[in-house]
């Protein structure tokens, strides 16, 4: 077949997109070259349903290799001890989870969508609100803090089996050691879904939660900065033995219970080229430049989140831990449709987003999240970043000037030739 121009022609449009602009959307980031160029391998073309030295298909030698790698590295990274490498993406590797250690009917507490949680923590519109029943832990008005009294009564109250930790945006620290407690107290199980800090946990820029969790799940693709997909892990709870019982009789471990409820309880074959992918970031993230670039990740946060704040922006919480802020922008008189809008026309892309307790539509939104993993990995540092709050507050305030943003996205094109991106 002749080359296939029509997609190659799209593929290239994006690749300036992402060259011209700046990238502020918390759950993105810029993968090594490397870890694309095994993406677009061989590999796709096999099929090895199973695990490593288990398989179903003939010819797995070198998958074998190759998702065994994955594995040791994600462990090493995280200090876990046991890892699954196979979930397709975040959002997978929680329904394999919940497949695995929890029934239908059974109760779930996970932390409420509409203060950061994920659709995958327990919303009706997701499998995690359909197939279980959800009970929602949020944030404080006054403090936009997790108060974990709070957690601890609503725990007690609705006696959950499952509780989740883990949001999509929240920009403070976890306490995964008191999550701990009050699951133990309970007789819940742990899981803490990572997905966004898993960069910073790995760079132990922030609390671990496999010292305390049963399980962990993550995506691969935020601040961990690899391909697209998802891992779970287990930490301290390896031998925990779950209700499900082996054809000799004996109670299943964890371990086995969750490698079988991602496949074959909701996964086919995975997918080796992305594994491989998944290795390298695993291997590039265990470099000593891995800590370096997760430290300035989380100073550009921080010093983006002051210089906003210094122009009156309000973030909920008054701060960030982490890569990501969450801007309410009701005193601004802007909804987060119209600020998302007006930047993306300027090339500053971020996504518009609820704030707790807000009275707008998950469509229109009083808010805003902005994150920095991107624009780092892209060579940004404090100082950028206060020129981008600069551009941020220029529009903001003037949202329906068309002159105004096209000036301010020639400046934008023009100041990230400096941060080059795929050469
Ligand atoms: N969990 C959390 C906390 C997330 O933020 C996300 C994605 O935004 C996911 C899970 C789902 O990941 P994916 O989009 O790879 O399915």
């Amino acid at each position: 077949m002749a080359r296939d121009t029509r997609v190659f022609d799209i593929i290239n449009k994006e690749l300036h997109r992402q060259r011209e602009g700046i990238e502020l959307i918390a759950s993105e980031n810029f993968t090594s070259a490397q870890v694309m160029e095994a993406m677009g391998t061989c590999l796709t073309n096999k099929y090895a349903e199973g695990l490593p030295g288990k398989r179903y298909y003939g010819g797995c030698q070198f998958v074998d290799e190759v998702e065994t790698l994955a594995i040791e590295r994600l462990k090493k990274l995280f200090g876990a001890v046991w890892a699954n490498v196979q979930p397709h993406s975040g959002a997978q590797a929680n329904a394999a989870v919940m497949l695995g250690v929890i029934k239908p009917g059974d109760k779930i507490l996970g932390f409420n969508l509409s203060h950061g949680g994920h659709l995958t923590h327990g919303s009706p519109v997701n499998f995690s609100g359909k197939f279980y029943v959800p009970s929602f832990y949020g944030v404080e008005k006054e403090t936009g803090r997790v108060d974990m009294n709070k957690v601890r009564e609503i725990a007690q109250r609705e006696k959950p089996k499952l509780i989740i930790c883990g949001a999509s945006a929240y920009s403070r620290e976890w306490e995964y050691a008191v999550f701990r407690q009050i699951a133990d107290e309970v007789g819940a199980l742990l899981l803490a879904d990572v997905a966004h800090p898993a960069g910073l946990i790995a760079a132990g820029l922030l609390n671990n939660p496999l010292k305390h969790c049963h399980i962990v799940t993550s995506t691969t693709h935020k601040t961990l900065r690899g391909p697209r997909g998802g891992v779970i892990m287990i930490g301290q709870d390896i031998e925990n033995p779950m209700g499900e019982k082996t054809p000799k009789g004996e109670l299943k471990l964890m371990s086995a219970v969750l490698d079988g409820a991602v496949f074959p309880g909701t996964q086919g074959g995975p997918l080796e080229h992305v594994i491989a992918a998944k290795a390298i970031a695993f291997g590039e993230a265990l470099e000593p430049d891995f800590r370096a670039y997760q430290q300035q990740v989380q100073n550009n946060a921080q010093a983006l989140a002051q210089a906003l704040i210094a122009k009156n922006y309000e973030i909920i919480s008054g701060g960030t831990d982490n890569h990501l802020m969450l801007i309410d922008l009701r005193n601004k008189n802007v909804s987060g449709k119209q600020a998302e809008a007006a930047l993306v026309r300027a090339d500053i892309t971020c996504n518009k987003n609820m704030v707790p307790f807000d009275d707008k539509s998950p469509f229109v939104t009083s808010g805003i999240r902005l994150g920095t993993p991107a624009v780092t990995s892209r060579g940004m540092k404090e100082k950028d970043v206060m020129q981008v709050a600069e551009w941020i507050d220029k529009i903001i305030m003037d949202v329906e000037n068309e002159t105004l943003i096209g000036k301010v996205k020639a400046e934008v094109n023009e100041y990230m030739k400096q941060f080059p991106l795929y050469e």
